[in-house]
């Protein structure tokens, strides 16, 4: 790695702060050489358990492992039949996938801003204001991992016939999504609050949709690839235009140790957010925190908002002299080239304004009290030789 700038203390001495490394050991290898030695590879009882006690700790009936949140969301937009001629209501302040799968589904994405750069949730209001006749689903974004007004999102979509989707990505352990919306897709990825590597899960409201869903991860087929080895199915009729969304019995295995963790490392993800917001309002007023401190969260990642006019890169290249990685949670998908260029220009004067000021800190369980503190100085640092 290039340490060129440098008014930090020797790096060679101070330890690296990761931004969200993955939280792996001796039992998630234990895992994988079990199923190695078991010769069962994918779609097996790792997968069905992995979805039942995933399913039992987010208080619902079923969940639908799959090879990654996106799989997850498209597959949810085509067991609701959306599709070409239909507008989806998406935040721009997510990661591009909630976009993409609206694409690949023939449907449009119609940008909403955020109300409040110290709520950078979709707006309602903005939201209403977007409706068309072709408006057909909302996809909600629980930035952050914190959790969305959902009962009023709820209100929102029946009062104008529209379907509910959310993008629960930065969520797993949380308890409450995909109860009062058609689906919710969570993710596995390697950075997320827990990680299968790639990886994710679909939970869907109606049994129906549910099953049809199912279908779809696995090309359509009316019977599961167990199913037919175990010779529980002779032979198979297709459905639908499915998909290979599978997942495999390694990452299953993988997941199913971490679903063991994950509760006590949320709990220790919200202890440190709260370590920072606490921090940060005592060392450096100028900084904000996104969010108040008493919103349900899965603390998945940990935005701060610079004073305005502050040379974020300068910021984050200090920062990176100190050991200490940075990111930016996110570049608004409306600004992306494929968007401009297919959907013609769009302004979103709140989400803008909150991505050109948005840091993204180190968070995840094992970060100490000490590394937040050295967060907190390095940055109040940067901040004052920025000036
Ligand atoms: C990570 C992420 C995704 C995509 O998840 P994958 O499992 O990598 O497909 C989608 N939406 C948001 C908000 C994410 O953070």
């Amino acid at each position: 790695m290039a340490r060129t700038e440098g008014t930090s203390p020797d790096p060679e001495r101070v330890s690296l702060i990761e931004l969200g490394p993955p939280s792996l050991g001796a039992d998630e290898k234990d895992a994988i050489a079990a199923v190695l030695d078991s010769g069962w590879l994918t779609m097996g009882e790792h997968v069905r358990s992995f979805e039942a006690e995933f399913a039992a700790l987010h208080g619902v009936d079923d969940a639908i492992c799959v090879g990654s949140a996106t799989a997850a969301l498209q597959m949810s937009l085509q067991a609701f039949d959306v599709g070409p001629g239909d507008e989806v209501l998406v935040p721009s302040l997510t990661f591009v996938a909630t976009a993409n799968v609206v694409v690949h589904a023939g449907a449009t994405p119609v940008f909403v801003d955020i109300d409040d750069p110290l709520v950078p949730h979709m707006s309602l209001a903005d939201a209403e204001r977007r409706l068309t006749e072709r408006t057909k689903a909302i996809t909600l974004v629980h930035y952050a991992g914190t959790t969305c007004d959902l009962p009023a999102w709820r209100d929102f979509a029946d009062t104008h016939g529209l379907l509910l989707f959310e993008d629960a990505a930065h969520c797993a352990g949380m308890r409450g999504h995909g109860r009062l919306t058609e689906a919710a897709a969570f993710s596995f990825y390697s950075n997320k609050n827990m990680t299968t590597a790639e990886g994710g899960m679909l939970v869907v409201r109606d049994p129906e949709r549910s099953d049809r869903a199912r279908a779809l991860r696995n090309h359509g087929l009316t019977a599961s690839t167990l199913d037919r080895s175990s010779g529980r199915a002779a032979g198979y009729d297709v459905v639908d235009f499915g998909h290979n969304f599978r997942m495999d019995e390694i990452r299953a295995a993988i997941g199913r140790v971490q679903l063991t963790k994950l509760l006590a490392w949320n709990d220790a993800r919200r202890a440190i957010s709260a370590r920072y917001r606490e921090r940060l309002a005592s060392a450096i007023p100028s900084v904000e925190v996104p969010f108040e401190g008493t919103r349900p969260t899965a603390a998945h990642i940990q935005p701060i908002l610079l004073p305005l006019g502050t040379d974020r890169p300068k910021i984050a290249s200090e920062l990176r002299s100190a050991r200490i990685q940075t990111s930016m949670h996110y570049p608004p998908i409306h600004r992306f080239d494929a968007y401009r260029r297919t959907y013609g220009e769009r302004h979103l004067p709140t989400t803008e304004a909150f991505a050109a000021r948005e840091l993204t800190v180190p968070l995840h369980p094992k970060l100490t009290d000490d590394d937040v503190d050295r967060v907190v100085s390095s940055l109040a640092d940067a901040l004052a030789s920025a000036r």
